[in-house]
């Protein structure tokens, strides 16, 4: 089921409501129209519709009267990751462990999006925990991909990359730790930025690997992207680890007036699991950077091949740590089954978490065992270390890295389900941006040989974002 969302950037909706042809209220039934008409996609696990209608009636009669004295994202209607906490709503990670969990507070993104008047339509669907590369580890059972049914939209944030691409909000938060905005984005033929590591706050964004994650945006447009950022980044006294840099204006900023230098890596693409259709786009892509004046050259990055292995070891051990919360106590599902305290801990966790989450806790408190700490998670480290310094060094005599998004297309639903090695391996091109901690973007630049979505990444310098968009904006 193809949809075409009859917006595709903030500023003509508001161009609209500005001259009076539509209203937020007529935008938001609208969307919940879509939204009943793409139920089979499975994108939404809950809708907030009456209160989407009710803050919009609001907004449009604060306009009305007032027009001076409304948000800057008046009109901007979103959805959310469920892994990102809004205020008296439930948020569970698609996780039956944290059944039940209502958030009593609103992350930091999500409260400074709000201040501008921002409409939040519904909690979409994620892999569990945000642990997953195709939406298929949900516990609410997977999300379709609108351009093709019977395929994955990509993960973890697959439903929010389809909520935007079958036209059911202009936009979504999603988190990205590996790849989770910038992949499902390639799948779906939508924009997906992940920012610099400490750009914005992870407060209020459920936790999986603490040194990765980052809260990304899934839209239309690399403007709405940019406004976006722009109103989320910035300090914030509940996360140690935001940077307290000052926040540039990059909607304001999206003319990229000069050529770019741009590497990109032999290694990547020649790399042995790279799909011809995405190599032959690179390669059309380097080509035409080049015609614009764009000077492109490839580089040598050696480290291709170790990046999976370490991300998946940190990743885990991060995990491991962090999902230790979720005991049967605290949040969520508690066991009926249980007599002792042991057994509590136990057989709520074994029926509250699914098997890959359980699957990564277990190779996670493995790598950080006694006697295999140095092994496993001491050498990952290293190996980051590695990576990062190779990565900062071409960054520092090159403004972009031009990657592939995945090896290939999206595959069908259940293809790689007993195979999660194979997964694993195919978010090769995305954990870079997260080991190295700088933003990353995907854009979309064709079709597959067999007509799905294409998306081709761009990396930039830590805290490079204004770079970063303007030059998509170009593309
Ligand atoms: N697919 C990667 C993983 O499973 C990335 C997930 C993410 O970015 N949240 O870890």
């Amino acid at each position: 089921m193809r949809m075409t969302p009859s917006y595709t950037s903030l500023r003509q909706v508001q161009a609209d409501l500005r001259a009076g042809i539509t209203t937020c209220e007529a935008i938001v039934s609208q969307y919940l129209t879509q939204i009943e008409a793409s139920r089979g996609l499975n994108i939404y696990i809950e809708v907030f519709a009456e209160e989407a209608l009710e803050k919009a009636r609001v907004l449009d009669a604060r306009f009305r009267e007032s027009p001076d004295a409304i948000g800057r994202l008046f009109g901007m209607v979103l959805s959310l990751k469920d892994v990102i906490c809004y205020e008296g709503h439930s948020a569970t990670a698609g996780s039956r462990i944290l059944t039940g969990f209502r958030s009593p507070y609103s992350a930091t993104a999500v409260e400074r999006l709000l201040a501008e008047d921002v409409i939040i339509i519904g909690r979409v669907n994620c892999d569990e925990f945000a642990m997953g590369s195709t939406n298929e580890t949900s516990c609410y059972g997977p999300t379709r991909n609108a351009a093709d049914e019977t395929r994955i939209p990509g993960g973890s944030s697959g439903a929010s990359a389809v909520a935007v691409q079958a036209g059911t909000c202009l936009a979504s938060l999603g988190s990205d730790t590996g790849g989770s905005v910038r992949q499902p984005a390639a799948f779906c033929g939508v924009v997906g930025m992940k920012p610099t590591y400490g750009r914005i706050s992870r407060h209020g964004l459920i936790a999986y690997g603490s040194s990765f994650d980052q809260i990304g945006t899934l839209t239309n447009s690399v403007e709405d992207a940019a406004l976006l950022l722009e109103i989320m980044a910035g300090k914030d006294e509940y996360d140690s680890t935001v940077s307290t840099q000052e926040v540039p204006a990059y909607s304001q900023q999206l003319n990229f007036g000069r050529k770019a230098k741009i590497a990109y890596f032999s290694a990547a693409l020649e790399h042995p699991s790279l799909a011809p259709d995405v190599k032959a786009a690179c390669d059309g892509l380097i080509v035409r950077l080049r015609a614009d004046g764009h000077e492109v050259e490839a580089v040598d990055f050696e480290y291709l091949d170790y990046i999976i292995p370490a991300y998946y070891v940190l990743t885990t051990a991060e995990a491991s740590s962090n999902l230790s919360r979720y005991d049967g106590v605290r949040y969520g599902h508690r066991s009926a089954e249980a007599r002792t305290l042991d057994e509590l801990y136990r057989k709520s966790r074994t029926e509250g978490f699914g098997a890959e989450v359980q699957r990564r806790i277990v190779l996670g408190t493995f790598v950080l065992s006694a006697g295999y700490y140095d092994a496993y998670y001491g050498k990952a480290q290293r190996v980051r270390r590695l990576i990062h310094d190779r990565t900062m060094e071409i960054l520092k005599t090159h403004d972009f890295i031009l990657l592939p998004a995945a090896p290939g297309g999206p595959w069908k639903l259940g293809e790689k389900i007993d195979d999660p090695v194979a997964v694993y391996l195919a978010d090769i091109f995305t954990v870079q941006a997260n080991m190295v901690g700088i933003p990353a973007i995907c854009v979309p630049v064709g079709t597959h040989a067999d007509g799905m979505p294409l998306g081709i990444q761009f990396m930039a310098g830590k805290f490079c974002e204004s770079d970063l968009l303007a030059f998509a904006q170009t593309l």
